[in-house]
């Protein structure tokens, strides 16, 4: 017997015991506290109390390590979590995951999965579909921060060919992208991460909706330009992380078309929209785009750590991230199958798309759709309690995000609503400023949250601004 692979009715045991603790977490995820307690000597001393002793027979250790992940954790699968975009997972997506960690797909070279890669090629497909591509290609990838670090790549490769080689040191001049203030920081990252450094995003102002300025856009390209600047790529947000605003993506892309730039739409929460047969008329104009960032992990309930990356160009991602290394497996050019590693930023990494795919087995597209319509559902209708109850809804989002504020408040009466909420252990919120003014955000993440939990958090904001006097 292998020591790491345990005896069979040890195995038996184990899978037993953590499916109850599974089952138990997955039917009363409520009775669980939101929050945790954030005391972090007291965490530590979990840690080095049971680590530091002698080893323990396994049910002590699947409760320790359970118990740590359902206490000392904000429980993203809460139905009263109401954040930033994080869902609870899809069950079959967990079992995809159990299931790929037992047999360990390397998804570098395409020859070692054919079945993980046909999935994950068969995904883009049908998603690049629903988007309006005609044509399409795109890379499974951690979040929407590595699909957007891969966009700026693309667009670099596609506007300078020479960065290939000689990097940013072989252009004349400095290229510049454009987006607006309300764009995720991953960008900016993305910026720094590619050697173009912060100073080459170009913000834009927004108007009153919270959406990119159109005019102000096509200005100050063309101010750049005068002043010896190389636009190269515009980026649009399709759900900005704080207000949900949706940028006006049929006239960006008319600008970026017009200043030949690169037009990438940042859908990492909204572009899910796309999967609604109604809904996603509200992404208009995404098909123009050239590329796409969708993350599988947020609305579409995957585990963490699921991203996309799609693009309307065929070759652009192997000519972006083709390497030939003499030790990877060659069998993927003999057949009409790109390796995965000379086709994205990562090299060895697992397979994702099962996460999705077995999702889809079991409630197919419809059941995205349908759960898409619930997240809305519920948006609307915690909407209407809250102006019912006097609040006022601060942003106008088509998401099902929510920012508002009492109008009598003051700030520091704001925050300790906040803070009543937050101590209370039974929902979690965030607070987020929309023109200098602070808010509470309240994001409908979750498929399981029902009326019930809508109607019991407007309960304890009341709850929270009775206990202000
Ligand atoms: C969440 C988010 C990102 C970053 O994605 P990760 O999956 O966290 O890496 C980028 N853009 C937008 C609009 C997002 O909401």
């Amino acid at each position: 017997m292998a020591l790491f692979d345990l005896r069979a009715e040890d195995r038996k045991d184990i899978v037993k015991h953590t499916a109850d603790l599974l089952e138990d977490y997955y039917k009363n995820t409520k009775k669980r506290d939101v929050t945790p307690d954030l005391d972090i000597q007291n965490v530590r001393q979990y840690i080095s109390d049971f680590a530091g002793g002698p080893i323990q027979e396994s049910k002590n250790i699947i409760n320790h390590v359970f118990g740590g992940l359902e206490r000392h954790a904000v429980q993203i699968a809460h139905p009263s979590y109401f954040g930033l975009f994080n869902p609870r997972p899809a069950f079959p997506g967990i079992m995809a995951d159990f299931m790929t960690a037992t047999t360990n797909p390397q998804m570098a070279a395409w020859s070692h999965n054919p079945f993980t890669f046909a999935v994950e090629e068969y995904l883009i497909k049908e998603l690049g579909q629903r988007f309006g591509y005609q044509q399409v290609d795109g890379a499974f990838c951690s979040g929407g921060a590595e699909a957007n670090q891969t966009a700026v790549l693309c667009a670099l490769n596609h506007t300078f060919p020479e960065y290939l080689m000689s990097g940013l040191r072989g252009l004349d001049k400095q290229p510049v992208l454009y987006c607006s203030s309300e764009t995720h920081h991953s960008i900016a990252k993305a910026a720094r991460m590619c050697g173009l450094g912060l100073e080459a995003v170009r913000h834009v102002k927004q108007n009153e909706q919270l959406q990119i300025d159109v005019e102000e856009l096509d200005k100050m390209i063309e101010e750049d330009q005068l002043n010896g600047l190389v636009p190269f790529m515009l980026i649009a947000t399709a759900g900005t992380t704080g207000p949900g605003s949706i940028d006006p993506l049929e006239e960006m892309g008319e600008i970026a078309k017009k200043h030949k730039l690169w037009y990438h739409v940042d859908g990492a929460f909204g572009g899910a929209l796309a999967l609604h047969s109604e809904k996603k008329s509200i992404l208009a104009g995404i098909e123009k785009s050239d590329s796409i960032t969708i993350d599988i992990h947020k609305w579409l309930a995957a585990p963490m750590g699921t991203g996309t990356f799609l693009t309307s160009h065929q070759d652009i991602l192997s000519s972006t991230f083709r390497i030939t290394a003499d030790y990877m497996p060659k069998e993927g050019s003999e057949f009409d199958a790109e390796d995965p590693y000379t086709h994205s930023i990562q090299w060895s990494r697992r397979s994702l798309g099962l996460r999705m795919y077995m999702s889809l087995l079991f409630f197919g597209w419809e059941g995205y759709e349908q759960t898409i319509q619930h997240h809305m559902n519920m948006g609307q209708m915690m909407k209407d309690l809250l102006i019912e109850q006097g609040w006022t809804i601060m942003n106008d989002s088509l998401l099902p995000i929510l920012c508002f504020k009492f109008d009598t408040h003051t700030e520091d009466e704001l925050r300790n609503i906040y803070d009543y909420i937050l101590k209370s252990k039974k929902a979690w919120i965030s607070l987020y400023p929309i023109n200098g003014e602070w808010t509470l955000r309240a994001c409908i993440t979750n498929y399981a949250t029902s009326e019930l939990e809508i109607k019991e958090f407007v309960e304890l904001l009341n709850e929270a601004r009775r206990s202000l006097s």
